[in-house]
């Protein structure tokens, strides 16, 4: 079966009345027929009816035993890293998207977690950084903003050679084009916020993991920490995958030509997409990537911020806003939206220049995308002398 197909005929019929869209089980408690027996269901924080055809339906497209659904991708990654006890280390991709950042250095280093961050895209150095104490190695491919690819597979195999578990936070690929756990990987995560729901409307969280045993203890966590997604945001979720193959093809579409676009601008020095053979991983983009996503950057030849802000606020189609993978299209300056907090010297590092901007590329016609670059583009050397 081909996942188009796969999507759509993974969400069950309800037994109870052939309802073809799941029902939204809108209850906290399940009424029991003698105390401990009930139909799989006590309580909505343990289990829920609709948020488990979500948890079934994410573990399906990811090819994974098990799945479960959060209140944030954050809460998601969160459930993850309970796995680990004081002393252990997580090895992560440097990256890494802010929030989790946060999370792992604010939150869990009091804890006794510690956490090495590596530039991921070069094997040798994830093989350098890991240690006895790695029980985690934390990925993302692509990144943000800068969409460098990291090879999965041959890092999966660095985490089984060390006992290691290796989660890939998979939510800007999307498994409508990437699959983490069949390339090696035990745990994907996703910010559903973004392309799994895909049209701005809600937060929300999944974990998939490629093992029973795992699985059991990511629903431990889950249950214990109560950080579940609620039955409507679940049926949106749902909702919104049905369509996710058709969408996430067409997102990379419009990114393509629009990054191709780009290129061709004078005023434009690098374009980041993974679709362009120039990209430094393009070859294993190729490999492990069906398509290349939805997010196109790039930044000007004049780094200056008041350039790029007045591009980032004359377009039309692109809205001002943080987040990605929505029908609509976005636009964003990281330096001082979605990576402000970051140290200006940190971010150049990372090629988070001052004039770095951030597409996230929505379903609208692409001559209509380009048209409104190519004017804001125009807007600015009309009021800006170079
Ligand atoms: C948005 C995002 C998150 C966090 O997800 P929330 O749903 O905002 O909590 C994690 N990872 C990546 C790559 C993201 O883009």
């Amino acid at each position: 079966m081909k996942d188009s197909t796969k999507i759509l005929h993974s969400i069950p019929v309800d037994k109870l009345t052939g309802a073809i869209s799941t029902p939204i089980y809108q209850t906290s408690t399940f009424v029991q027929k003698a105390p401990g027996v009930h139909k799989g269901f006590d309580y909505s924080r343990s289990n829920n009816p609709t948020r488990k055809v979500l948890e079934d339906l994410i573990a399906t497209l990811e090819n994974g035993t098990n799945g479960y659904a959060f209140a944030s991708g954050l809460a998601a990654i969160d459930a993850v890293v309970k796995l680990l006890k004081s002393g252990d280390e997580i090895v992560a991709v440097d990256d890494i998207y802010g929030g989790a950042f946060r999370l792992f250095t604010h939150i869990y280093q009091k804890f006794g977690i510690t956490v090495k961050y590596v530039d991921a895209t070069d094997i040798v150095n994830v093989e350098n950084a890991v240690s006895s104490k790695t029980k985690l190695i934390w990925i993302e491919s692509p990144t943000n903003p800068t969409l460098k690819i990291s090879d999965i597979g041959e890092i999966a195999k660095i985490a089984k050679a060390n006992h290691a578990l290796l989660c890939v936070d998979n939510t800007f690929a999307s498994p409508a084009s990437q699959k983490p756990l069949d390339l090696g990987a035990d745990i994907v995560i996703h910010s559903a916020t973004k392309y799994l729901s895909g049209h701005s409307d809600l937060i929300a969280g999944l974990v998939v993991t490629n093992s029973e045993e795992l699985g059991v203890q990511i629903k431990f966590i889950q249950n214990a920490s109560g950080a579940i997604l609620s039955p409507f945001d679940s049926w949106l979720v749902i909702r919104g995958i049905e369509t996710l193959s058709l969408r996430v093809k067409q997102h990379a579409e419009n990114a393509q030509k629009i990054a191709e676009f780009l290129l061709t601008q004078e005023i434009v020095k690098n374009v980041y997409y993974p679709g362009l053979p120039q990209h430094k991983n393009h070859e294993v983009a190729k490999r492990q990537q069906k398509y290349f996503g939805g997010v196109v950057t790039f930044d000007l030849k004049i780094d200056n911020k008041e350039h790029a802000t007045h591009i980032v606020s004359n377009t039309k189609y692109f809205k001002l806003a943080e987040s990605l993978g929505g029908v609509k299209s976005l636009i964003c300056l990281p330096c001082e939206m979605t990576h402000k907090s970051i140290p200006q010297e940190i971010r150049y590092k990372s090629n988070v220049t001052d004039s770095l901007i951030r597409l996230s590329v929505g379903l609208e016609d692409v001559e209509d995308l380009i048209e409104d670059l190519e004017q804001a583009f125009n807007s600015l050397s009309n009021k800006f002398t170079f």
